[in-house]
This record gives C-alpha cells, structure tokens and sequence, in this order.
C-alpha cells in the first residue's frame, strides 16, 4: 500500500525518510529539521508556538512521566520525583559526580561501586540513559505530531568535551526512545553550521563558540578547513548559566523585601519563576515591575547588569584560557558564534563582543541555534547537500600499552573520524600463547598518566619462538567516535576484538586536564620514554646474554664467562641507577665483549652442521 507523505509543515510532499536534528539540552530540549522547499532549517513548533522543551521528567508515584513544562510547574513541589539535568549524569559514575552532589535535589543513587549512576524514584532506578530516553521520545512524538509522518531517524548533538562513554550513552538513550542516531555531532560544531560556516568554499577558518546556557556555560575554539571541523580547545564551567543569574535576582530581591526567610516552597517557587521572567523581560526593556506575593519588586537593566556581572566575568576568564590553550589571540578569530538563551542578556553580547572585538553571530534563535545545525547535519546525512562534509576528529590520542609501559598511539588526537590505523606487533617471549592488549586514551607518553579505555587477551597464539608471531591490531573509530579494537595473530589466524565502552566517563576538567597535562609534561615524558626504551633494550640484552651463558658455557673460558658476568652486573647497576646514558653506554659495552662468542658459537654450530651433525 503506497502513501504519499505530505510534510504539513512546510506543505511539501515528503519523498525521503525525514532525519531530524535534536539539540538534547541540559535546560531545553528540541526538534529541527531542513525545509525540503526553501532548503533552510526550521525548529520544530507545537501550536503553542514554543519549540523548546524543559529537560525535565517528572514521575507519579505508578512510573507515568509527563515531560517538559508540565513537569518543569512539579520542580520544587515534589523535587525527588521530578529529574531535571540529567545530562550531567550520562556516561558517569557515582564517583564522578559525588563532589556536586548537592546540586540534585532529587536521589543519585551510590551503589558503592565504579558502575555507571543511577537515580532512584521511591523504589524505582534510571539510568540516565532511560532518563534521557524520555526526554528523546516526547521529541519524536512532537515531531511526529508536527509533521504528520513517523520519525524514526535522528542526528542529536553532544557538548565537544563528552567522552566515548557519554556519546554510546546518548545514543543508547536514541536507540530506547526508537530513534536510529545517525551521528552524534558536537554543539559548537552544529552552531557553525546553522550559520552556514561549513561551507567549504569559505577556506580555513577559526571560529570561537560561546554558549551560556541554564546551567552550563561552554567556549570552543573550532578551526574549519576543507569541510572538517576541528576542536581546538575547549573550556568553560559545567556550573554556570542563567540559572545564577535567576538566583542572583531572586536573593537580591528577598534581601530588599524581607523574604528571605520564608521557607515557603511556593514563595521560593515564585520568586524564582518571577526572577526569570524578570531577566527576559530586561533583555529587551529597561525596566521591570513585578508583584510575588502580594509586594512590588522592580529592577532596572542597570541594576540586573550589576548582578550579574561576576558571571560575565567568569565567562570571560574561560575565553581567555581556550583562546590560550588554544595558542591564539582574539585577532585570530574569524568568527565568534553565540548559542545558548543566556546570550539574549545584552551584556553579555557586548561582552562577548567587546572581548573579541567584533561582531558575533546571533541573527539566529541562540536556543534554537544547536538544533538547526543538527538539522543541517541530517540534511547532509539524507544526501540533500553535497556543498557541505563534515567530519568530527578525536578528542584525545588512542593507544595501545607497549613494552615498559608505553603509549604506543595508533590514532593521535585531532584525527579525523570515522578513522582507521593498525600496527603489528609480536611476542617477547618464546612459546608465548597470548598478549595482552591493553587501550588506552591521552597525550602522556607512560599508559599510567593516560585513561585505560579497555583491555582484553589475544589468546591460542601457537607456540612460536619470541619474535616470530605477528599480531596486528587494528583501532576503528566509527562516525560517532566509538572505538572497535581487533587484534590478530597473521601466522595463525587467531583473532579477538571488542567494542569500546568505557566503564564511566571523564568529566570535562579531566579531559581538559589531560590535556594540560601532556604539555606541561612534554619534556619529561620525551626523556622517560627514552629511558624506558633503553631500559627495554638492555633488558633483552641481558635476557640473551643469560640464556647463551647457560646453553654455551662449554665452549666459553672462564675468564670471558667472568668478563661477560661484570658487564652484566654493570648494566644491571645502570638500569637501577635509570640514568639513560649510562644503559646505551652499558647495554652497547655488553655487546661488544659479548659479540666474539657469539660469532664462535654461531660458527662452531655451522662446522657441526657441516658435518651432518644437528644444531642444538
Ligand atoms: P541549555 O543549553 O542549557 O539546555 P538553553 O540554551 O535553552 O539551555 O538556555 C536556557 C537559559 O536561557 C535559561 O537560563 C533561560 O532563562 C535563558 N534565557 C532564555 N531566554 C532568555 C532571554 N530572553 N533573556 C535572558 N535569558 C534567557
Ligand atoms: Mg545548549
């Protein structure tokens, strides 16, 4: 039975799947999607008007969830039951988000181990996933009302500090809401592209994105060339947004009237709610007059600035050390694009603006700004438009664990994706039957300061002597930065492989903090690395020396096997002692006294042979 799709909102006839962006928010949440007539990209809307949609889940007492305003009205008068951030908890642990603790009034659930959080509703868990899984549905369903045709396939955008374990998690909540993610596209990255930045006959540019949102406030330095994005640096504070600048209105206000005291639920409710309205209203009017429980308040557009200040300010300081760590000066900046419904306050544009000295980007919906580049981003997916590619890139170096614990990286930060690399690798010892393989994730050059991802054990190898063995590993990072891992053994066709999910994520400072790390510790890892490779080396060295010693000591005098027995404790002596010269200098002494019986033994064994006697 054929049917013809008529996509009411734009009266066309809908001849393609439709792919929609969803920007999933901390605060709001919505739907867009490219226009099939006029080719631009529009938010979704419910009669009502609205396009936003509060991130917030509110459960009865039976499991049903209302999601979003209705949900957003039960926020304090039954905070334990209504779940608002749930995107702060994606991919983390009990242990990642204990430090803000506070900041959830509803139950985060410690079960006392590494696993991944839960929060639990009376004598229900959720998982953030499922938590997130409710938000994503209502969006389809919204979608689907808008639209009058089935969605079921989605590109969603994620912050460009979220790790693998925080994208698997956002598209696992895709997959529970019966939505295909296509791609998992990060926010600064979707922002530039709603303001048509991707287009690649722009050439090279540098783009700073600044979104200050309710809770959360993020700066990306982004560089585009030849249709790829890059994150250059990121940085901000995942604990500030309008939400402070509610709450700065709503204490000064308390203090001014005397109701700072009220321990009132409903007083507190509305002087907040009034708060907000308040800050909105300013963003377009000098003044605002309001009445929350029976008394007068007002504020002025200077005296909000005012308040709000210190938060401009901390904003700015991020600026400054994404630009730095970006190794930039303002100059360098061809762009500056504002996302987020905080940079609708005034002073914050001029901020912004005045920082960077020159004009930004805000002739689009700042809160609708994400979504419509997730939007242009399915657009591309759905094959609509061939002017624009995009490619996301690796946020850290991914690597394997080599001998004296090395990072071995396969696929270096800032690596375009989806991306592929391998390497071969064999045993050190003889008869060895498996080799560990061992993922890691950063910049340091010792696996110990880097993030173990994963681990698993290449086993059945036949036994081979050390050396011989060819095992190649090969990493694939697919378009939404999930890494499969496979290794295999070339001579026998012993293979194994795993998926990357990490057991819980890093939060941003971390990410942030690796890589600081890998620069303020540049030079001493070189020097390590060249320590733990010559110490490496020598241990071979003796290793073989040891092994000849024993099987030849018939054919060696007395005083090379003592010779040989000092320079070996010598190099035993520099190896404690981890002065890298002092080891070349020992391990190359050893091999030198050691070479002549080698080559003796080497040529008696020959003679032997020669003579149809077998080699031992
Ligand atoms: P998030 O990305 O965190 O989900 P949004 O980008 O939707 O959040 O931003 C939500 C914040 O924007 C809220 O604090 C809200 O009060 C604020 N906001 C929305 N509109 C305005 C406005 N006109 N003036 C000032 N702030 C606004
Ligand atoms: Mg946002």
């Amino acid at each position: 039975m054929g049917k013809i799709a008529i996509n009411i909102a734009t009266g066309t006839i809908q001849t393609k799947d439709v792919i929609v962006g969803i920007d999933l928010g901390t605060t709001n949440s919505l739907v867009a999607i490219v226009r099939s007539d006029t080719r631009q990209p529009i938010a979704l809307r419910e009669i009502d008007g609205f396009s936003l949609v509060p991130s917030i889940v509110h459960f009865d007492a039976f499991g049903n969830t209302v999601v979003g305003n209705p949900a957003r009205e039960l926020l304090i008068s039954q905070p334990e039951r209504t779940i608002y951030s749930a995107k702060r908890l994606m991919g983390k642990s009990y242990k990642d988000v204990y430090d803000h603790k506070g900041f959830f009034a509803y139950k985060v659930y410690d079960d006392g181990t590494d696993a991944l959080v839960k929060v639990q509703i009376g004598d229900r868990f959720y998982s953030p996933i499922e938590l997130s899984s409710f938000i994503l549905k209502e969006l389809k369903t919204r979608a689907e009302h808008v639209l009058k045709m089935n969605v079921s396939k989605a590109v969603i955008t994620v912050p460009a500090y979220f790790n693998d374990a925080q994208r698997q998690a956002t598209r696992d909540a895709g997959r529970l809401a019966g939505l295909d993610v296509l791609r998992i596209v990060n926010e600064p990255t979707a922002a530039a592209l709603a303001y048509g930045l991707g287009d690649k006959s722009r050439g090279e540019q540098t783009i700073a994105v600044y979104d200050l949102g309710g809770g959360t406030f993020d700066m990306s330095v982004l560089r585009l060339s030849d249709g790829i994005f890059e994150v250059i640096s990121t940085n901000g504070d995942t604990y500030l947004g309008g939400d402070d600048m509610d709450n700065a209105i709503a204490a000064y206000w308390a203090g001014l009237t005397g109701m700072a005291s009220a321990e009132n639920i409903s007083l507190r409710q509305e002087l907040r709610v009034t708060a907000e309205k308040a800050k909105k209203h300013l963003s377009t009017h000098n003044e605002f007059n309001g009445v929350v429980n029976g008394v007068q308040v007002s504020l002025s557009r200077e005296k909000f600035n005012e308040l709000i200040q210190p938060i401009v300010d901390k904003t700015m300081l991020c600026c400054r050390a994404a630009l730095k760590d970006a190794g930039m000066q303002t100059t360098e900046i061809d762009a500056v694009v504002m996302v987020g419904g905080s940079t609708r306050v005034p002073l914050v544009k001029d901020s912004v603006s005045r920082f960077f000295g020159k004009e930004v980007f805000d002739q689009l919906n700042p809160d609708e700004v994400v979504a419509l580049g997730a939007a242009v981003q399915a657009d591309i997916l759905a094959g609509n438009n061939t002017d624009m590619l995009l490619l996301d890139v690796t946020p850290l170096s991914l690597g394997l664990e080599t001998m004296g614990g090395l990072m071995d990286v396969l696929i270096p930060r800032n690596s375009k994706i989806p991306n592929k690399a391998g390497r071969q690798y064999t045993t050190q010892k003889d008869g060895q039957s498996g080799m560990r393989i061992s993922v890691f994730q950063g910049e340091r050059d010792l696996v110990k300061d880097n993030r173990k991802l994963a681990e698993f054990n290449l086993t059945g190898i036949p036994g081979m002597p050390a050396g011989l063995p060819k095992v190649e590993v090969t990493f694939l990072v697919d378009a939404d930065g999930i890494l499969k891992v496979s290794a295999t053994e070339l001579r026998s066709g012993v293979a194994q492989s795993i998926e990357v999910k990490p057991q819980y994520g890093l939060t941003d400072e971390e990410v942030e903090k690796m890589l600081m790390d890998s620069l303020t510790h540049a030079k001493d890892d070189i020097k390590i690395r060249a320590l733990v490779e010559a110490t490496t080396e020598a241990r071979q060295m003796l290793d073989t020396t040891a092994k000849f010693l024993h099987k030849h000591r018939e054919m060696l005098e007395d005083d090379e096997v003592a010779t040989t027995t000092a320079f070996m404790n010598k190099l035993e002596k520099a190896i404690e002692m981890q002065d890298k010269d002092k080891i070349q200098q020992a391990t190359e002494s050893l091999n030198d006294v050691s070479r002549p019986f080698a080559e003796r033994v080497m040529d008696a064994a020959l003679k032997d042979a020669m003579r149809g006697k077998k080699i031992v």
